[in-house]
This record gives structure tokens, C-alpha cells and sequence, in this order.
């Protein structure tokens, strides 16, 4: 098990009888336990909504009053009590899944690299899937007692906040974070100053500092390059996620990725097992060779001892969404980094040199997957789509199937997603310790005993909680001014509690065809203005800062829900992030995801949708592809081979076709004397029944263990 290097400071001015919630503060296991949130809400709701559910803000700003009355409530007090017990046991306990199925090979630790974490909405150092899939990732490690330590890079700024005016433009505001209100605490070495490492550059030496940020049992370490003694520019390397400048974006590759692995070092880790996230890390492939040459190894040796611990995972199933660098910025960067290795500049270009028509690149996955033993993709048909794309890496495999890149697809941390309202229905019904069997198809078969009429109770209570929350946004955004009246409609200010509703929310790339369900706007207007069987849609989602026909996109999109022959039944919410998320998958009666096929290596939100009791209607492309069994949801188009892809304009006529004859009588009719829909919620019982124990990050990190992780250790 892992330890924990930092001390967490005792600044909270609290009464004894509850000064361990400043420790709660410390350790993001509060995040995923809803009783633990509870000591903080219950304490002041309002100021903990106020301040974006930061406890380190809110112990500090809660009102004595409001604390006194906490500490002398006896109600307050049990909770405190059973919460510490249970977050005491979990980080003790050594009866954990990794140590029952591992006995003898769990000790080594496994080092798993990202570029960005999402973790929570208080901490923006993620821009979208990529990093909750890597938040997700390390909340299960933790939960199945795996000995693993993330590393990542501590943003300055983080990930923008979004604005979006009134002709729809998106607006990025970046602000500073401050650290200090953050649970982050710095790495301090043996004489209790700032524990510094160093990444040599050709006419430089830049300077990090290491975070240290509790993920219930594990840590999470975040190089922070904004130091005094660098320069301005080396300062930036870890201001923003994924510069567009591509000087700053390879300086904070080889930060993450020479960097990491002398932070790990630093700090006396020894890991068995490095896992890269997308190919962003992947020089720490080189760094670890580089650590064996220096013992008098050749480079071959050396990378040869090295890459059975290596794993790569790709993300991307368009060659040209991967990352490559220009050689005259690899010559830029890294030229006093080659005869470290040993090796000649063409040798070194070699190991990661990619032909393009437009010219030679040195190409980070390429880099990943040569020198990297496990190899996956993050879906079946991601998998296949990546075979493919690098086959010709392997000229001497024959068959494209035989290429050596296996899949394992994404899932979902279920705590963290799961509203708590039905995780209290799941208590009653699915017996004692249900979240640790979740993964068991066998647990779900339950659902069939929880009575239509509570499971449509919380299905009901939660649209309308959505329907709350977006009314207190509008509130708040019409009073701090500048905010015209059909903005305030735009964000769902009209918006009916009891209607039909589909949410559509994720990254505004331009794959993901936002707009295909405008293709008639007619013919739309009129499925969802039927007085009887309204329909609603509420978009959401950001675009890169640069991502110039993505940010058109989201401007195509707003254009359309401005518009008043919608009714204000079209909405579109600014700045979507994990809480917005949380409220969206939990509060939708339809999860809708319209991406040209095969570009959606996988995809998550609509398990996160699919554990709330919302069901997807999705194009069968990533994870809806293998969970879609034709009465769990609804499919967009057909499953036929990519390539021969029927497009757009038949994809659009099954959606509209599919909503006017399936999902909108399904919803509104048959509903008896009690107002329920039961074949709707036989459809909801279905679609949890098959989709909550597959798409969970509990099967995908078992599978990560017993496929990658424990074969890489040997
Ligand atoms: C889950 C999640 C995503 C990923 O959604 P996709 O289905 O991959 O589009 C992106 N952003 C946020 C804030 C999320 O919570």
C-alpha cells in the first residue's frame, strides 16, 4: 500500500468534537461517499452550492454558529461518527479485492500517467473525457486496494471557464486557482524545504515542485514548473492544458514525461509498472532506458529490460488527432538528450519517425507503442480501428487482426456518477454490499423487485432537482447583469419538469455532429412543440479555446435554441464540467450521442447516464456498440463496417424516425391510472441491469490488473 509523503495542516479553526472534517478536506474519498458530503452541506447548503462544493473554502467561510450547532447536534454527531469509521476502515484495511486475487505480487507500485485528471469540478485540471476517465481510473485503484500513484501537472490556471455570448460565441476566461484553497500540499524534502526536480533542455534547466493530492488510499503527484527561478516561459509549461503553441506543448511533454519519472524517483518510488494515458507521457519510455544506460547498459539493452513494464493506452482513433512534434522542435528540445541514450540524432528521430505528406514528425504514439509491451485500445471496434491505423509498425504481421494492440473498454466509477437518491433505492433492493459486487451481472438481476413506482419516484425527483439547478443558474447569472432575456431562456428558464427530456453534453468536436439533429429543424420543431407530448433537448459542452469549427459549431447550436419557434424547449448551458455533468447523466430522461462512426474511440457519459436510469439513444459507435442489445435503449443508424459508413443524412432520418415512433410514444403512453410509463421503466431496469455492471471502471480496472498490469510485473 502506499503511503502519503505530506502532513496535512491543522488551519481549520474547529471545535475537537469535529475537527477531523479538515482532514475529510484533505482526501478526495469525500467526493465519491455521499454521507461524507452531507458533514459539509448539512452544516450550510447554500454557502456549500455558493462555493462550488469546496471544503477547504467552506470550513473556513462556514459561520461559527452554524459549526457550533453541528458539534452539540446529536443527529450531526452519529453521522460524523459512522462517516469517520467508515473512511478509518477503508484506508486501514488490508482485506482488500487486489490483495485477496494477488497475494504475492501486489506490492509493486504501478505509475499511471496523465496529462489531465478530473477528478472534481473544484479542481478544472481536466478538459473532458480523457481526464474523468483518468479521475474515474484512480478513485477505482484506490477502492480495490491497487498500489498505484498518478502523476500529472498542477494547471495554474486550469481548464477555462466558459461564457457564451449573446450571438453565441464562446468566451474563455481563464483565472488563476489558488492553491491554497485547493487539497493539494506540497512535497517537501528530508529538511522540509520545496522538493525540487530538474529536466535539462538544450540551453536550459527547468525546475518543478510536486503536488501531493489524497485520492481516498492513493496519491496523485502534479509538477508545478512555476517557480521564480525559471524563465517566464518555462513558468507557462504547466499554466494551461494542451498549449497550442506546439514549443510549450513539447516542453510540457517532456515535463510530464522526463519529468514524472524523476519526480518518482525523487520521492523513492520504484515502480513495476508505468501506464501512459494517451501518448502524451510516453518520453518517460526514454527516461526509464535512460536510467540503465547511465548503469552502462546499450540503449537496446536497456529499453529491451525496460518496456515489458510499459503500457500504453490510445484514445485516438483518427491518425491525425494524435500528437507529433516538427524534427526541428524534437533537434529545439532535445538534442542534449540523445547522447544520454547513447544514440545519434538519426537514431533517435528513428525511434518515433512518422512520414506525413506534409512531412517527417517525430510521433508520440508511434514512440508509446514501439517501446510499450501492453498496448490497448478503449473499445472493440477502437481496437479494431487502431490494428488498422498501425499495422504498419509491425510490416512482418500479415493479418491486421493479429497486430498486437488489444482493447479494454472504458467504464465508469460508479460512486462517483450514481445519484445519491438511488443509490439509497439500490441499498434497499439489491442487498448488503451491492457497490462491492457491482461488476456481477448477477447483482443487477434485482432490479426487477424495486417497485415501479419508487424507481419512477427518483427518476422524477432528480429531473426536477435538474430543472432547480438550471433555474438557480439562470438566477444567478441574470443578477450579475449583462445577460440578455433570451440568454435567460437559452439556459433553460422555461423549461418544463414533467416534459420529455434529452440531453446531449460532451467536448464540441466537430465528429461529434452536434447539430445532426437540426438537419430538419422543421421536422424537429414539430416533435418537440406537440402540446400533449412535449420534447426537450438541453445541450451543453466546451470547444478547445482553438478548435475555431468547434466553437462555429457550438455558435450553429445556440443560433437554433435563441430561436423562439422552439418554445424554449432547445437550451443550451454554458460551461459544462463535472458538476453540470453530475446533474445532466442524473437528471435526463434520454442520453443522445451523434458521432460519425468510428471516430468515438469510446465514450463514458452515457454509462454515467445509463446507472442513473436514463437510457441512451446513440449511434452504435465506441461503448454503445457492445452494451445496445435492442431493448436496453435505442440505436442511431446501423452497425455496419466503418468505412462504408451510411452518413449524416440517413443517420439523421433514423434519429428523427426513431424519437417520433419509439422513444415519445414510449414515454407518453400506456401509462394507467398511476402516471407511470412501466414500459419505459421495464426499459429503465434493462438498461441497468446490462449496462451498470460492464461499463463500470470496477470490470475495466479488474481487467487492466489481471490483463496488463500483473503480466507487466512478472
Ligand atoms: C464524462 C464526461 C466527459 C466524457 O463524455 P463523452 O461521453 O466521452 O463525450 C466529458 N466531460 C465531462 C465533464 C464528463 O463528466
Amino acid at each position: 500500500m502506499t503511503a502519503f509523503l505530506t502532513k496535512i495542516p491543522n488551519h481549520f479553526d474547529l471545535p475537537r468534537r469535529i475537527n477531523r472534517l479538515g482532514e475529510m478536506a484533505y482526501n478526495l474519498w469525500w467526493t465519491w461517499n455521499p454521507n461524507a458530503q452531507r458533514l459539509f452541506n448539512r452544516m450550510d447548503n447554500a454557502l456549500w452550492e455558493r462555493l462550488n462544493h469546496n471544503p477547504l473554502r467552506f470550513l473556513r467561510s462556514v459561520g461559527r454558529f452554524e459549526i457550533n450547532a453541528a458539534a452539540q447536534d446529536p443527529v450531526y454527531l452519529e453521522l460524523y461518527d459512522r462517516v469517520f469509521t467508515n473512511f478509518d476502515d477503508y484506508l486501514k484495511t488490508t482485506d482488500t479485492w487486489t490483495a485477496r486475487t494477488y497475494k504475492t505480487r501486489s506490492k509493486q507500485t504501478i505509475a499511471y500517467f496523465s496529462m489531465e485528471f478530473g477528478l472534481h469540478e473544484t479542481l478544472p485540471i481536466y478538459s473532458g473525457g480523457l481526464g474523468v476517465l483518468a479521475g474515474d481510473h484512480l478513485k477505482q485503484a484506490s477502492d480495490l486496494g491497487l498500489s498505484l500513484v498518478g502523476v500529472g501537472l498542477m494547471y495554474a490556471e486550469g481548464y477555462f471557464t466558459q461564457r457564451i455570448s449573446e450571438d453565441g460565441w464562446q468566451d474563455s476566461i481563464n483565472n488563476p486557482l489558488n492553491f491554497d484553497e485547493l487539497p493539494v500540499l506540497q512535497v517537501l524534502d528530508k529538511k522540509g524545504e520545496t522538493l525540487k526536480i530538474t529536466v535539462k533542455f538544450p540551453d536550459r534547466a527547468v525546475n518543478a515542485r510536486i503536488w501531493e493530492l489524497r485520492v481516498g488510499r492513493l496519491p496523485l503527484y502534479l509538477l508545478d514548473s512555476d517557480l521564480d527561478e525559471n524563465t517566464p516561459n518555462d513558468r507557462k509549461l504547466t499554466t494551461r492544458l494542451y498549449w497550442s503553441d506546439i514549443d510549450l506543448r513539447v516542453a510540457q511533454e517532456i515535463l510530464l514525461g522526463i519529468g514524472g519519472v524523476r519526480a518518482l524517483r525523487a520521492m523513492g518510488y520504484e515502480p513495476g509498472v508505468w501506464h501512459m494515458n494517451e501518448p502524451h507521457a510516453a518520453f518517460l519510455t526514454l527516461e526509464r532506458a535512460r536510467e540503465l544506460v547511465h548503469t552502462g547498459l546499450t540503449f537496446k539493452k536497456a529499453m529491451a529490460k525496460t518496456r515489458k513494464g510499459n503500457i500504453f493506452t490510445t484514445h485516438t482513433p483518427v491518425p491525425a488527432g494524435n500528437d507529433e512534434f516538427p524534427l526541428w522542435l524534437i533537434d529545439k528540445n532535445l538534442s542534449n538528450f540523445w547522447p544520454e541514450l547513447n544514440l545519434g540524432r538519426d537514431q533517435f528521430v528513428d525511434l518515433a519517425r512518422h512520414k506525413e505528406p506534409w512531412g517527417e514528425t517525430f510521433s508520440m504514439p508511434i514512440l508509446a507503442l514501439r517501446h510499450s509491451d501492453g498496448r490497448n485500445a478503449v473499445s472493440e471496434l477502437h481496437g479494431r480501428v487502431s490494428r488498422k491505423i498501425w499495422h504498419f509498425l509491425w510490416p512482418n504481421i500479415e493479418d491486421e487482426n493479429d497486430v498486437p494492440i488489444t482493447y479494454i473498454t472504458n467504464g465508469v466509477h460508479t460512486p462517483t456518477w450514481m445519484a445519491r437518491r438511488l443509490r439509497l433505492l439500490f441499498d434497499k433492493y439489491l442487498g448488503e454490499g451491492w457497490l462491492d459486487r457491482l461488476d456481477d451481472p448477477e447483482t443487477w438481476t434485482k432490479v426487477d423487485s424495486i417497485p415501479d413506482t419508487e424507481l419512477w419516484a427518483v427518476r422524477r425527483h432528480l429531473k426536477r432537482k435538474l430543472a432547480l439547478y438550471m433555474l438557480g443558474r439562470v438566477r444567478t447569472r441574470w443578477m450579475e447583469g449583462d445577460f440578455h432575456p433570451v440568454q435567460a431562456i437559452a439556459s433553460g428558464a422555461m423549461l418544463d419538469p414533467n416534459a420529455l427530456t434529452i440531453g446531449f453534453a460532451r467536448r464540441f468536436a466537430t465528429y461529434k455532429r452536434a447539430s445532426l439533429v437540426f438537419s430538419d429543424l422543421n421536422r424537429l420543431l414539430e416533435i418537440i412543440n406537440r402540446p400533449n407530448r412535449p420534447v426537450q433537448i438541453i445541450f451543453s459542452g466546451k470547444a478547445h479555446p482553438a478548435d475555431e469549427p468547434g466553437k462555429m459549431l457550438i455558435q450553429e447550436v445556440y443560433r437554433v435554441v435563441k430561436k423562439a419557434e422552439n418554445g424554449g424547449r432547445l437550451v443550451f448551458l454554458e460551461d459544462y464540467d463535472m458538476n453540470l455533468a453530475r446533474y445532466l447523466v442524473q437528471g435526463v430522461d434520454v442520453w443522445m450521442n451523434t458521432p460519425r462512426r468510428p471516430n468515438e474511440a469510446s465514450g463514458t457519459s452515457g454509462m454515467k447516464a445509463a446507472l442513473n436510469g436514463a437510457l441512451n439513444f446513440s449511434v452504435l459507435d465506441g461503448w454503445w456498440r457492445e452494451a445496445f442489445n435492442g431493448s436496453n435503449g435505442w440505436a442511431i443508424g446501423e452497425d455496419v463496417d466503418p468505412g462504408t459508413e451510411v452518413q449524416d443524412e440517413s443517420d439523421a432520418e433514423s434519429l428523427y424516425d426513431t424519437l417520433e415512433n419509439k422513444i415519445i410514444p414510449l414515454y407518453y403512453t400506456e401509462r394507467g391510472g398511476e402516471d407511470i410509463p412501466h414500459k419505459w421503466v421495464v426499459m429503465i431496469k434493462e438498461s441497468l441491469r446490462t449496462v451498470t455492471p460492464q461499463f463500470s471502471t470496477r470490470r475495466m480496472l479488474k481487467e487492466y490488473i489481471d490483463r496488463l498490469y500483473m503480466p507487466g510485473m512478472k
